[in-house]
Protein backbone atom coordinates (compact mmCIF):
# COMPACT_ATOMS: atom_id res chain seq x y z
CA UNK A 1 0.00 0.00 0.00
CA UNK A 2 2.64 2.61 1.10
CA UNK A 3 4.97 1.41 -1.58
CA UNK A 4 1.89 1.66 -4.33
CA UNK A 5 1.28 5.50 -2.88
CA UNK A 6 4.87 6.34 -3.66
CA UNK A 7 4.88 4.81 -7.00
CA UNK A 8 1.37 6.60 -7.91
CA UNK A 9 2.94 9.98 -6.58
CA UNK A 10 6.05 10.02 -8.45
CA UNK A 11 4.37 9.24 -11.46
CA UNK A 12 2.03 12.08 -10.79
CA UNK A 13 5.56 14.75 -10.14
CA UNK A 14 6.98 13.11 -13.29
CA UNK A 15 3.99 13.34 -15.31
CA UNK A 16 3.34 17.32 -13.92
CA UNK A 17 7.03 18.07 -14.88
CA UNK A 18 7.07 16.52 -18.00
CA UNK A 19 4.41 18.47 -18.81
CA UNK A 20 5.50 21.58 -17.56
CA UNK A 21 8.92 21.36 -19.07
CA UNK A 22 7.20 20.37 -22.87
CA UNK A 23 5.10 23.31 -22.18
CA UNK A 24 8.16 25.76 -21.14
CA UNK A 25 10.32 24.36 -23.53
CA UNK A 26 8.01 24.60 -26.83
CA UNK A 27 7.55 28.26 -25.23
CA UNK A 28 11.41 28.77 -25.09
CA UNK A 29 11.79 26.98 -28.50
CA UNK A 30 9.02 29.11 -30.25
CA UNK A 31 10.28 32.14 -29.02
CA UNK A 32 13.97 31.79 -29.56
CA UNK A 33 12.82 30.77 -33.35
CA UNK A 34 10.58 33.91 -33.34
CA UNK A 35 13.59 35.84 -32.52
CA UNK A 36 15.79 33.92 -34.71
CA UNK A 37 13.51 34.87 -37.75
CA UNK A 38 13.08 38.10 -36.89
CA UNK A 39 16.73 38.81 -37.13
CA UNK A 40 16.92 37.03 -40.21
CA UNK A 41 14.24 38.70 -41.89
CA UNK A 42 15.89 41.90 -41.21
CA UNK A 43 19.15 40.46 -42.77
CA UNK A 44 17.23 39.81 -45.97
CA UNK A 45 15.67 43.46 -45.80
CA UNK A 46 19.50 44.38 -45.74
CA UNK A 47 20.68 41.78 -48.26
CA UNK A 48 17.82 43.30 -50.62
CA UNK A 49 18.94 46.51 -50.80
CA UNK A 50 22.87 45.13 -52.16
CA UNK A 51 20.54 43.61 -55.90
CA UNK A 52 22.63 45.52 -58.34
CA UNK A 53 25.90 44.65 -56.53
CA UNK A 54 24.40 40.94 -56.80
CA UNK A 55 24.21 40.74 -60.58
CA UNK A 56 28.08 41.82 -60.93
CA UNK A 57 29.41 38.98 -58.79
CA UNK A 58 26.92 36.98 -56.61
CA UNK A 59 29.57 34.96 -54.81
CA UNK A 60 31.32 37.98 -53.50
CA UNK A 61 28.42 39.87 -52.65
CA UNK A 62 27.53 37.25 -50.48
CA UNK A 63 30.90 36.77 -48.79
CA UNK A 64 30.56 40.97 -48.40
CA UNK A 65 27.05 40.71 -46.76
CA UNK A 66 28.61 37.85 -44.44
CA UNK A 67 31.37 39.50 -43.44
CA UNK A 68 30.14 42.39 -42.62
CA UNK A 69 27.81 41.18 -40.39
CA UNK A 70 30.29 38.60 -38.85
CA UNK A 71 31.87 41.81 -37.78
CA UNK A 72 28.62 42.93 -36.23
CA UNK A 73 28.88 40.12 -34.18
CA UNK A 74 26.13 38.11 -36.22
CA UNK A 75 27.05 34.31 -37.89
CA UNK A 76 24.61 34.42 -40.48
CA UNK A 77 25.54 32.48 -43.34
CA UNK A 78 23.61 34.59 -47.30
CA UNK A 79 23.01 32.00 -50.14
CA UNK A 80 22.37 34.10 -53.33
CA UNK A 81 20.20 31.45 -55.56
CA UNK A 82 19.11 31.93 -58.75
CA UNK A 83 15.61 31.32 -59.67
CA UNK A 84 16.50 27.79 -61.37
CA UNK A 85 17.57 26.54 -58.29
CA UNK A 86 21.63 26.97 -58.69
CA UNK A 87 23.76 28.58 -56.16
CA UNK A 88 25.31 31.41 -57.24
CA UNK A 89 27.09 32.80 -54.63
CA UNK A 90 27.35 31.47 -50.27
CA UNK A 91 29.16 33.56 -47.49
CA UNK A 92 30.74 30.38 -46.04
CA UNK A 93 31.06 27.27 -49.18
CA UNK A 94 31.73 28.34 -52.48
CA UNK A 95 31.07 26.07 -55.47
CA UNK A 96 27.68 24.64 -54.23
CA UNK A 97 26.55 22.63 -56.93
CA UNK A 98 23.49 21.20 -55.84
CA UNK A 99 19.82 22.32 -56.96
CA UNK A 100 18.28 24.34 -54.16
CA UNK A 101 15.28 25.23 -55.58
CA UNK A 102 13.65 21.74 -53.92
CA UNK A 103 14.44 23.16 -50.22
CA UNK A 104 12.08 24.05 -48.29
CA UNK A 105 12.87 27.73 -47.71
CA UNK A 106 12.87 28.12 -51.15
CA UNK A 107 9.69 27.02 -52.07
CA UNK A 108 7.86 28.46 -50.03
CA UNK A 109 9.72 31.31 -50.30
CA UNK A 110 8.49 31.64 -54.55
CA UNK A 111 5.51 30.51 -53.37
CA UNK A 112 4.44 32.71 -50.98
CA UNK A 113 7.01 35.82 -51.15
CA UNK A 114 8.71 34.11 -47.95
CA UNK A 115 10.12 30.78 -46.84
CA UNK A 116 11.96 29.10 -43.37
CA UNK A 117 12.83 26.41 -42.43
CA UNK A 118 14.51 24.50 -39.72
CA UNK A 119 16.98 21.02 -40.35
CA UNK A 120 20.19 19.97 -40.86
CA UNK A 121 22.10 21.64 -43.99
CA UNK A 122 23.17 18.66 -46.15
CA UNK A 123 25.51 21.45 -47.21
CA UNK A 124 28.02 22.09 -43.89
CA UNK A 125 26.02 18.80 -41.48
CA UNK A 126 24.84 21.76 -39.16
CA UNK A 127 21.66 22.54 -37.90
CA UNK A 128 20.13 26.03 -39.46
CA UNK A 129 17.11 28.19 -39.26
CA UNK A 130 16.88 29.19 -42.64
CA UNK A 131 14.95 31.91 -44.43
CA UNK A 132 14.69 32.93 -47.80
CA UNK A 133 12.91 35.62 -49.96
CA UNK A 134 12.85 36.10 -53.51
CA UNK A 135 14.77 39.73 -54.53
CA UNK A 136 14.27 40.51 -58.20
CA UNK A 137 15.54 37.14 -60.31
CA UNK A 138 17.25 36.30 -57.24
CA UNK A 139 16.18 34.36 -53.98
CA UNK A 140 18.26 35.53 -51.19
CA UNK A 141 18.71 33.04 -48.15
CA UNK A 142 19.61 34.09 -44.99
CA UNK A 143 20.71 31.14 -42.81
CA UNK A 144 21.56 31.28 -38.72
CA UNK A 145 23.44 28.38 -37.11
CA UNK A 146 20.57 27.18 -33.83
CA UNK A 147 23.90 26.18 -32.06
CA UNK A 148 22.56 28.62 -29.41
CA UNK A 149 19.18 27.93 -29.18
CA UNK A 150 20.06 24.14 -29.12
CA UNK A 151 22.38 24.64 -26.41
CA UNK A 152 20.06 27.16 -24.44
CA UNK A 153 17.34 23.54 -25.05
CA UNK A 154 20.05 21.39 -23.65
CA UNK A 155 20.54 23.26 -20.87
CA UNK A 156 16.93 23.65 -20.13
CA UNK A 157 16.55 19.82 -20.57
CA UNK A 158 19.33 19.18 -17.83
CA UNK A 159 18.22 21.71 -15.72
CA UNK A 160 14.73 20.72 -15.89
CA UNK A 161 15.80 16.75 -15.35
CA UNK A 162 17.81 17.54 -12.49
CA UNK A 163 15.19 19.62 -10.78
CA UNK A 164 12.89 16.45 -11.55
CA UNK A 165 14.83 13.89 -10.03
CA UNK A 166 15.12 15.95 -7.05
CA UNK A 167 11.27 16.55 -7.06
CA UNK A 168 10.30 12.69 -7.39
CA UNK A 169 12.92 11.94 -4.61
CA UNK A 170 11.16 14.75 -2.52
CA UNK A 171 7.71 13.88 -3.33
CA UNK A 172 8.52 10.19 -2.88
CA UNK A 173 10.17 10.74 0.54
CA UNK A 174 7.13 13.16 1.64
CA UNK A 175 4.58 11.06 0.28
CA UNK A 176 6.10 7.50 2.01
CA UNK A 177 6.40 8.98 5.78
CA UNK A 178 3.00 10.89 5.02
CA UNK A 179 1.43 7.80 4.13
CA UNK A 180 3.50 5.69 6.74
CA UNK A 181 1.63 8.37 9.12
CA UNK A 182 -1.65 8.08 7.71
CA UNK A 183 -1.29 4.08 7.33
CA UNK A 184 0.25 3.29 10.73
CA UNK A 185 -3.56 3.28 12.20
CA UNK A 186 -4.29 1.48 9.85
CA UNK A 187 -1.66 -1.22 10.18
CA UNK A 188 -2.66 -1.69 13.78
CA UNK A 189 -6.12 -2.09 12.92
CA UNK A 190 -5.05 -4.97 10.56
CA UNK A 191 -2.85 -6.61 12.56
CA UNK A 192 -5.85 -6.27 15.95
CA UNK A 193 -8.24 -7.82 13.14
CA UNK A 194 -5.76 -10.71 12.11
CA UNK A 195 -5.33 -11.37 16.23
CA UNK A 196 -8.86 -11.62 16.63
CA UNK A 197 -9.39 -13.54 13.65
CA UNK A 198 -7.04 -16.18 15.53
CA UNK A 199 -8.94 -16.50 18.80
CA UNK A 200 -7.43 -13.31 20.50
CA UNK A 201 -10.65 -11.77 21.47
CA UNK A 202 -8.94 -10.01 23.65
CA UNK A 203 -7.26 -7.86 21.56
CA UNK A 204 -7.80 -3.99 21.06
CA UNK A 205 -6.12 -1.30 18.96
CA UNK A 206 -4.46 1.49 20.58
CA UNK A 207 -6.77 4.09 19.93
CA UNK A 208 -5.10 7.46 18.28
CA UNK A 209 -5.82 10.92 20.87
CA UNK A 210 -7.49 12.25 17.48
CA UNK A 211 -11.30 13.10 16.75
CA UNK A 212 -11.06 12.48 12.81
CA UNK A 213 -11.90 9.33 10.95
CA UNK A 214 -9.14 7.20 12.28
CA UNK A 215 -9.53 8.15 15.58
CA UNK A 216 -13.39 7.06 14.89
CA UNK A 217 -12.91 4.31 13.04
CA UNK A 218 -10.15 2.97 16.42
CA UNK A 219 -12.92 3.73 18.68
CA UNK A 220 -16.33 1.72 16.58
CA UNK A 221 -13.42 -1.24 15.72
CA UNK A 222 -12.84 -1.57 19.77
CA UNK A 223 -16.46 -1.19 20.31
CA UNK A 224 -17.62 -4.14 18.19
CA UNK A 225 -14.70 -6.00 19.18
CA UNK A 226 -15.92 -6.14 22.66
CA UNK A 227 -19.49 -6.54 21.79
CA UNK A 228 -17.64 -9.37 19.54
CA UNK A 229 -15.93 -11.07 22.50
CA UNK A 230 -19.08 -10.43 25.00
CA UNK A 231 -21.39 -12.28 22.03
CA UNK A 232 -18.52 -15.22 21.91
CA UNK A 233 -17.97 -15.54 25.36
CA UNK A 234 -21.98 -16.17 25.87
CA UNK A 235 -22.04 -18.45 22.93
CA UNK A 236 -18.87 -20.61 24.88
CA UNK A 237 -20.61 -20.41 27.75
CA UNK A 238 -23.66 -21.65 26.40
CA UNK A 239 -22.12 -24.05 24.37
CA UNK A 240 -20.36 -25.58 27.59
CA UNK A 241 -23.52 -25.89 29.21
CA UNK A 242 -25.47 -27.57 26.37
CA UNK A 243 -22.43 -29.95 26.77
CA UNK A 244 -22.32 -30.56 30.30
CA UNK A 245 -26.19 -31.35 29.57
CA UNK A 246 -25.88 -33.72 26.97
CA UNK A 247 -23.37 -35.25 28.59
CA UNK A 248 -24.78 -35.87 31.70
CA UNK A 249 -27.66 -37.39 30.14
CA UNK A 250 -28.95 -40.60 30.53
CA UNK A 251 -29.79 -41.32 27.35
CA UNK A 252 -27.51 -41.08 23.73
CA UNK A 253 -27.54 -38.01 21.80
CA UNK A 254 -26.78 -38.51 17.94
CA UNK A 255 -26.21 -35.34 15.19
CA UNK A 256 -25.77 -36.50 11.38
CA UNK A 257 -25.65 -34.40 8.50
CA UNK A 258 -28.03 -34.96 5.68
CA UNK A 259 -25.43 -37.15 3.42
CA UNK A 260 -25.30 -39.19 7.15
CA UNK A 261 -21.91 -38.03 8.51
CA UNK A 262 -21.41 -37.36 12.08
CA UNK A 263 -22.02 -34.04 13.29
CA UNK A 264 -22.27 -34.59 17.24
CA UNK A 265 -22.84 -37.50 19.65
CA UNK A 266 -22.44 -37.62 23.60
CA UNK A 267 -20.17 -40.22 25.03
CA UNK A 268 -23.44 -42.01 26.56
CA UNK A 269 -24.05 -42.94 22.93
CA UNK A 270 -20.94 -44.59 23.06
CA UNK A 271 -21.24 -46.34 25.47
CA UNK A 272 -25.06 -47.39 25.18
CA UNK A 273 -24.18 -48.38 21.27
CA UNK A 274 -20.84 -49.77 22.29
CA UNK A 275 -19.42 -47.97 19.39
CA UNK A 276 -15.82 -46.89 20.84
CA UNK A 277 -14.71 -45.84 17.23
CA UNK A 278 -17.52 -43.52 16.75
CA UNK A 279 -16.06 -40.23 15.46
CA UNK A 280 -17.20 -36.53 14.62
CA UNK A 281 -17.04 -36.72 10.50
CA UNK A 282 -17.16 -40.09 10.05
CA UNK A 283 -20.17 -41.80 8.43
CA UNK A 284 -22.43 -43.98 10.57
CA UNK A 285 -22.75 -47.22 8.94
CA UNK A 286 -19.57 -48.75 10.61
CA UNK A 287 -21.94 -51.10 12.95
CA UNK A 288 -25.43 -52.58 12.85
CA UNK A 289 -26.89 -50.99 15.68
CA UNK A 290 -25.96 -47.81 14.67
CA UNK A 291 -26.68 -48.06 11.07
CA UNK A 292 -30.17 -48.84 12.58
CA UNK A 293 -30.15 -45.70 14.60
CA UNK A 294 -29.37 -43.80 11.23
CA UNK A 295 -32.14 -45.58 9.33
CA UNK A 296 -34.61 -44.31 11.95
CA UNK A 297 -32.73 -40.72 11.70
CA UNK A 298 -33.04 -41.14 7.22
CA UNK A 299 -36.89 -41.79 7.94
CA UNK A 300 -37.42 -39.01 9.59
CA UNK A 301 -35.65 -37.00 7.14
CA UNK A 302 -37.69 -38.71 3.94
CA UNK A 303 -41.14 -38.25 6.05
CA UNK A 304 -40.29 -34.51 7.04
CA UNK A 305 -41.33 -35.32 10.50
CA UNK A 306 -40.45 -36.41 13.85
CA UNK A 307 -40.21 -40.46 13.85
CA UNK A 308 -39.80 -42.83 16.78
CA UNK A 309 -38.80 -46.58 17.09
CA UNK A 310 -37.91 -49.47 18.91
CA UNK A 311 -34.41 -51.08 17.79
CA UNK A 312 -32.61 -54.14 19.42
CA UNK A 313 -29.16 -53.92 20.91
CA UNK A 314 -26.02 -55.33 20.64
CA UNK A 315 -26.31 -57.87 23.80
CA UNK A 316 -29.89 -59.72 24.28
CA UNK A 317 -32.01 -58.37 25.47
CA UNK A 318 -31.08 -54.94 24.95
CA UNK A 319 -34.02 -52.69 23.63
CA UNK A 320 -33.37 -49.35 22.39
CA UNK A 321 -36.34 -45.96 21.70
CA UNK A 322 -35.22 -44.09 18.91
CA UNK A 323 -36.62 -40.68 18.83
CA UNK A 324 -35.45 -38.86 15.30
CA UNK A 325 -36.44 -35.35 14.35
CA UNK A 326 -34.97 -32.77 11.61
CA UNK A 327 -33.41 -30.22 13.20
CA UNK A 328 -34.98 -26.36 12.22
CA UNK A 329 -33.66 -25.08 8.93
CA UNK A 330 -33.24 -28.86 7.72
CA UNK A 331 -29.56 -29.23 7.59
CA UNK A 332 -28.87 -31.93 9.94
CA UNK A 333 -31.10 -34.60 11.99
CA UNK A 334 -31.27 -35.42 15.91
CA UNK A 335 -31.65 -38.44 17.31
CA UNK A 336 -32.00 -39.44 21.50
CA UNK A 337 -31.30 -42.81 22.06
CA UNK A 338 -33.04 -44.56 25.30
CA UNK A 339 -32.08 -47.77 26.53
CA UNK A 340 -35.58 -49.01 27.22
CA UNK A 341 -34.11 -52.62 28.20
CA UNK A 342 -34.57 -52.10 32.04
CA UNK A 343 -38.35 -50.83 31.73
CA UNK A 344 -38.66 -53.76 29.28
CA UNK A 345 -37.39 -56.19 32.24
CA UNK A 346 -39.13 -54.51 34.32
CA UNK A 347 -42.38 -54.98 32.75
CA UNK A 348 -41.54 -58.36 32.06
CA UNK A 349 -41.28 -59.44 35.64
CA UNK A 350 -44.13 -57.40 36.56
CA UNK A 351 -46.41 -59.36 34.36
CA UNK A 352 -44.43 -62.64 35.82
CA UNK A 353 -44.99 -61.45 39.39
CA UNK A 354 -49.05 -61.76 38.69
CA UNK A 355 -48.71 -64.49 36.68
CA UNK A 356 -46.80 -66.33 39.68
CA UNK A 357 -49.22 -64.88 41.79
CA UNK A 358 -52.01 -65.78 39.77
CA UNK A 359 -50.78 -69.07 40.00
CA UNK A 360 -50.00 -69.59 43.55
CA UNK A 361 -53.29 -68.40 44.91
CA UNK A 362 -55.14 -70.60 42.30
CA UNK A 363 -53.22 -73.89 43.36
CA UNK A 364 -54.17 -73.90 46.67
CA UNK A 365 -57.66 -72.39 46.04
CA UNK A 366 -58.96 -75.31 43.51
CA UNK A 367 -57.98 -77.59 46.26
CA UNK A 368 -60.05 -75.80 49.12
CA UNK A 369 -62.59 -75.84 46.18
CA UNK A 370 -62.81 -79.55 45.39
CA UNK A 371 -62.06 -80.91 48.93
CA UNK A 372 -65.54 -78.52 49.92
CA UNK A 373 -67.23 -79.70 46.80
CA UNK A 374 -66.53 -83.19 47.95
CA UNK A 375 -67.68 -82.67 51.64
CA UNK A 376 -71.30 -81.56 50.67
CA UNK A 377 -71.73 -84.43 48.00
CA UNK A 378 -73.15 -86.70 50.21
CA UNK A 379 -72.41 -88.31 53.01
CA UNK A 380 -69.01 -88.85 54.52
CA UNK A 381 -67.36 -91.46 56.73
CA UNK A 382 -65.88 -89.85 60.40
CA UNK A 383 -62.46 -90.67 58.74
CA UNK A 384 -63.13 -89.34 54.79
CA UNK A 385 -64.01 -85.96 56.97
CA UNK A 386 -60.98 -85.48 58.97
CA UNK A 387 -58.84 -86.27 55.71
CA UNK A 388 -60.65 -83.13 53.72
CA UNK A 389 -60.67 -81.15 57.02
CA UNK A 390 -57.04 -81.15 57.60
CA UNK A 391 -56.58 -80.71 53.46
CA UNK A 392 -58.75 -77.77 54.18
CA UNK A 393 -56.48 -76.68 57.19
CA UNK A 394 -53.37 -77.14 54.98
CA UNK A 395 -53.90 -74.84 52.35
CA UNK A 396 -55.33 -72.43 54.22
CA UNK A 397 -51.86 -72.64 55.97
CA UNK A 398 -50.21 -72.29 52.85
CA UNK A 399 -52.76 -69.37 51.86
CA UNK A 400 -51.52 -67.74 55.39
CA UNK A 401 -48.05 -68.03 54.22
CA UNK A 402 -48.09 -66.82 50.96
CA UNK A 403 -49.82 -63.59 51.99
CA UNK A 404 -47.51 -63.42 54.83
CA UNK A 405 -44.80 -63.41 52.58
CA UNK A 406 -45.88 -61.22 49.87
CA UNK A 407 -46.60 -58.89 52.23
CA UNK A 408 -43.10 -58.96 53.90
CA UNK A 409 -41.49 -58.81 50.52
CA UNK A 410 -44.01 -55.81 49.58
CA UNK A 411 -42.71 -53.74 52.57
CA UNK A 412 -39.26 -54.76 52.49
CA UNK A 413 -39.32 -53.60 48.69
CA UNK A 414 -40.51 -50.06 49.69
CA UNK A 415 -38.75 -49.08 52.25
CA UNK A 416 -35.64 -47.38 51.70
CA UNK A 417 -33.93 -47.05 55.22
CA UNK A 418 -34.94 -48.92 58.56
CA UNK A 419 -35.27 -46.12 61.34
CA UNK A 420 -35.57 -48.78 63.44
CA UNK A 421 -32.79 -51.31 63.17
CA UNK A 422 -30.26 -51.34 66.25
CA UNK A 423 -27.03 -53.46 67.30
CA UNK A 424 -28.40 -57.14 67.22
CA UNK A 425 -26.16 -59.78 68.84
CA UNK A 426 -25.88 -62.44 65.75
CA UNK A 427 -25.14 -65.25 67.90
CA UNK A 428 -27.96 -64.86 70.00
CA UNK A 429 -30.48 -64.21 67.08
CA UNK A 430 -29.19 -67.43 65.24
CA UNK A 431 -29.67 -69.71 68.29
CA UNK A 432 -33.09 -68.37 68.61
CA UNK A 433 -33.65 -69.19 64.76
CA UNK A 434 -32.28 -72.52 65.39
CA UNK A 435 -34.42 -73.54 68.35
CA UNK A 436 -37.39 -72.40 66.55
CA UNK A 437 -36.36 -74.99 63.51
CA UNK A 438 -35.75 -77.86 66.16
CA UNK A 439 -38.20 -79.55 65.65
CA UNK A 440 -38.20 -79.19 61.48
CA UNK A 441 -34.91 -80.28 62.10
CA UNK A 442 -35.71 -83.42 63.74
CA UNK A 443 -38.63 -84.67 61.69
CA UNK A 444 -35.77 -84.22 59.10
CA UNK A 445 -33.46 -86.39 60.60
CA UNK A 446 -31.47 -83.45 59.81
CA UNK A 447 -28.90 -82.20 62.75
CA UNK A 448 -28.36 -78.20 63.07
CA UNK A 449 -25.03 -76.99 64.97
CA UNK A 450 -23.74 -73.08 65.07
CA UNK A 451 -20.69 -71.57 66.42
CA UNK A 452 -20.80 -67.47 66.15
CA UNK A 453 -18.88 -65.26 67.45
CA UNK A 454 -20.52 -64.20 70.77
CA UNK A 455 -19.48 -60.62 70.20
CA UNK A 456 -20.93 -60.10 66.58
CA UNK A 457 -23.02 -57.09 66.49
CA UNK A 458 -24.98 -55.84 63.40
CA UNK A 459 -27.83 -53.10 63.09
CA UNK A 460 -30.57 -54.28 61.95
CA UNK A 461 -34.55 -55.01 63.24
CA UNK A 462 -34.77 -58.19 65.52
CA UNK A 463 -37.25 -59.64 63.85
CA UNK A 464 -36.10 -58.91 60.34
CA UNK A 465 -32.50 -60.51 61.41
CA UNK A 466 -34.46 -63.25 62.59
CA UNK A 467 -36.48 -63.80 59.47
CA UNK A 468 -33.12 -63.60 57.37
CA UNK A 469 -31.38 -66.50 59.34
CA UNK A 470 -34.98 -68.77 59.62
CA UNK A 471 -35.66 -68.95 55.72
CA UNK A 472 -31.66 -69.58 55.60
CA UNK A 473 -31.60 -72.64 58.24
CA UNK A 474 -35.07 -73.66 56.90
CA UNK A 475 -34.31 -74.31 53.35
CA UNK A 476 -31.02 -75.88 54.57
CA UNK A 477 -33.07 -78.19 56.56
CA UNK A 478 -35.87 -78.51 54.12
CA UNK A 479 -33.29 -79.08 50.96
CA UNK A 480 -31.23 -81.86 52.74
CA UNK A 481 -31.02 -85.35 52.90
CA UNK A 482 -32.02 -87.90 55.74
CA UNK A 483 -28.91 -87.52 58.09
CA UNK A 484 -27.70 -84.74 56.64
CA UNK A 485 -26.36 -81.73 58.53
CA UNK A 486 -26.42 -77.98 59.09
CA UNK A 487 -24.13 -75.75 60.05
CA UNK A 488 -24.26 -71.96 61.05
CA UNK A 489 -20.87 -70.02 61.45
CA UNK A 490 -20.55 -66.47 62.38
CA UNK A 491 -17.18 -64.03 62.26
CA UNK A 492 -16.31 -60.62 61.94
CA UNK A 493 -13.58 -59.73 58.97
CA UNK A 494 -12.57 -56.32 58.26
CA UNK A 495 -15.64 -54.70 59.50
CA UNK A 496 -17.89 -56.96 58.14
CA UNK A 497 -19.72 -59.59 59.87
CA UNK A 498 -19.64 -62.77 57.71
CA UNK A 499 -21.90 -65.45 58.49
CA UNK A 500 -22.63 -68.77 56.31
CA UNK A 501 -25.13 -71.49 56.47
CA UNK A 502 -23.58 -74.79 55.29
CA UNK A 503 -25.81 -77.77 54.22
CA UNK A 504 -25.13 -81.35 52.83
CA UNK A 505 -28.05 -81.47 50.90
CA UNK A 506 -29.27 -81.63 47.66
CA UNK A 507 -27.35 -78.74 46.29
CA UNK A 508 -28.70 -76.43 43.26
CA UNK A 509 -26.85 -77.11 39.69
CA UNK A 510 -25.02 -73.52 38.41
CA UNK A 511 -28.08 -72.51 35.56
CA UNK A 512 -30.47 -71.81 38.52
CA UNK A 513 -27.90 -69.80 40.80
CA UNK A 514 -28.59 -65.85 39.16
CA UNK A 515 -31.97 -66.47 39.31
CA UNK A 516 -32.05 -67.98 42.68
CA UNK A 517 -33.30 -65.16 44.56
CA UNK A 518 -35.87 -63.57 41.95
CA UNK A 519 -39.62 -63.76 43.82
CA UNK A 520 -41.12 -67.37 43.05
CA UNK A 521 -38.17 -68.88 41.97
CA UNK A 522 -37.79 -72.49 42.65
CA UNK A 523 -35.44 -75.25 41.54
CA UNK A 524 -38.03 -77.51 41.50
CA UNK A 525 -41.11 -76.06 42.35
CA UNK A 526 -43.22 -79.44 43.05
CA UNK A 527 -40.94 -80.85 45.60
CA UNK A 528 -41.00 -77.16 46.83
CA UNK A 529 -44.30 -76.76 47.41
CA UNK A 530 -44.72 -80.35 48.48
CA UNK A 531 -42.95 -79.20 51.69
CA UNK A 532 -45.04 -75.60 52.32
CA UNK A 533 -42.51 -73.45 50.21
CA UNK A 534 -44.13 -70.07 48.57
CA UNK A 535 -40.63 -69.81 46.29
CA UNK A 536 -40.19 -66.25 48.52
CA UNK A 537 -37.92 -67.32 51.25
CA UNK A 538 -34.23 -66.40 49.31
CA UNK A 539 -36.31 -62.98 47.82
CA UNK A 540 -36.57 -61.83 51.48
CA UNK A 541 -33.21 -62.74 52.08
CA UNK A 542 -31.71 -61.00 49.89
CA UNK A 543 -34.16 -57.58 50.72
CA UNK A 544 -33.11 -58.02 54.53
CA UNK A 545 -29.29 -57.48 53.83
CA UNK A 546 -29.18 -55.29 51.01
CA UNK A 547 -31.40 -53.31 53.72
CA UNK A 548 -29.36 -53.34 56.45
CA UNK A 549 -26.26 -52.50 53.43
CA UNK A 550 -25.09 -55.91 53.06
CA UNK A 551 -25.65 -58.84 50.53
CA UNK A 552 -26.01 -62.32 50.25
CA UNK A 553 -23.92 -64.92 47.54
CA UNK A 554 -24.42 -68.95 47.40
CA UNK A 555 -21.91 -71.65 46.27
CA UNK A 556 -23.46 -74.96 46.04
CA UNK A 557 -22.50 -78.29 43.95
CA UNK A 558 -25.25 -80.73 43.32
CA UNK A 559 -25.75 -83.50 45.76
CA UNK A 560 -23.19 -82.19 47.92
CA UNK A 561 -24.90 -79.56 49.06
CA UNK A 562 -24.90 -75.29 49.25
CA UNK A 563 -23.31 -72.82 51.50
CA UNK A 564 -25.11 -69.12 51.68
CA UNK A 565 -23.22 -66.12 52.72
CA UNK A 566 -24.59 -63.24 54.27
CA UNK A 567 -22.44 -60.12 54.77
CA UNK A 568 -23.56 -57.07 57.24
CA UNK A 569 -21.55 -54.16 58.42
CA UNK A 570 -20.53 -54.45 61.66
CA UNK A 571 -21.63 -52.62 64.23
CA UNK A 572 -20.91 -51.63 67.91
CA UNK A 573 -23.15 -53.33 70.85
CA UNK A 574 -23.53 -49.69 72.60
CA UNK A 575 -24.06 -47.86 69.01
CA UNK A 576 -27.51 -45.64 68.95
CA UNK A 577 -29.32 -44.98 65.69
P1 LIG B 1 -39.09 -71.86 48.80
O1 LIG B 1 -40.19 -71.28 49.57
O2 LIG B 1 -39.51 -72.62 47.60
O3 LIG B 1 -38.10 -72.57 49.61
P2 LIG B 1 -37.01 -69.97 48.52
O4 LIG B 1 -36.99 -68.60 47.89
O5 LIG B 1 -36.64 -70.04 49.92
O6 LIG B 1 -38.37 -70.59 48.17
O7 LIG B 1 -35.98 -70.82 47.71
C1 LIG B 1 -36.04 -70.80 46.29
C2 LIG B 1 -35.58 -72.11 45.76
O8 LIG B 1 -34.18 -72.29 45.97
C3 LIG B 1 -36.21 -73.27 46.44
O9 LIG B 1 -37.41 -73.60 45.82
C4 LIG B 1 -35.16 -74.33 46.26
O10 LIG B 1 -35.38 -75.00 45.02
C5 LIG B 1 -33.87 -73.59 46.22
N1 LIG B 1 -33.14 -73.67 47.50
C6 LIG B 1 -33.17 -72.75 48.47
N2 LIG B 1 -32.34 -73.08 49.49
C7 LIG B 1 -31.77 -74.26 49.13
C8 LIG B 1 -30.81 -75.11 49.74
N3 LIG B 1 -30.26 -74.85 50.92
N4 LIG B 1 -30.45 -76.24 49.08
C9 LIG B 1 -30.97 -76.51 47.87
N5 LIG B 1 -31.89 -75.74 47.24
C10 LIG B 1 -32.28 -74.63 47.86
Amino acid sequence: MKKKMALLNSVIVVLSFAAAFLLCAFQVNSQYKQEFMNRLDAVLSLSALATGQMEQNPQQTAQQIGGALQKDGQQVRISIISSSGRVLGDSEKKDINENHLSRPEVKQALQMGRGYDLRMSETTHERYLYAARPVGKYIIRAALRTTEMDNVMSSLIKNAGGAMLIGIFIACAATLSMVGRMLHPLQELTDTAEDISHGNFASRVAVPNTRDEVGRLARSFNRMTRSTENAITELDRNQSRLKSLLEGMDDGVLALDLEGRVLFFNERLRTLLSCPGLRVGASVDSSLVLSHVSGVMRQAVTDGQPCKKQIAGVTAGQQFTVYAALVEGGGSVLAVVSDISRMKRLEQMRSEFVGNVTHELKTPLTSIRASIELLKSGDRDEQTRTYFYDVLDMEAERLQHLIDDMLVLSRLENMREDTSAQPINVEETVRDSVERLNLAAVQNQVSVDFKVDSELYVRCAPTRLEQLFTNLIENAIKYNKPGGSVRITGASQQKIAVIRVQDTGIGIAPEHIPRLFERFYRVDTSRSREIGGTGLGLSIVKHIAVLYGGDISVESKVGVGSVFTVRLPLAHPEQKA
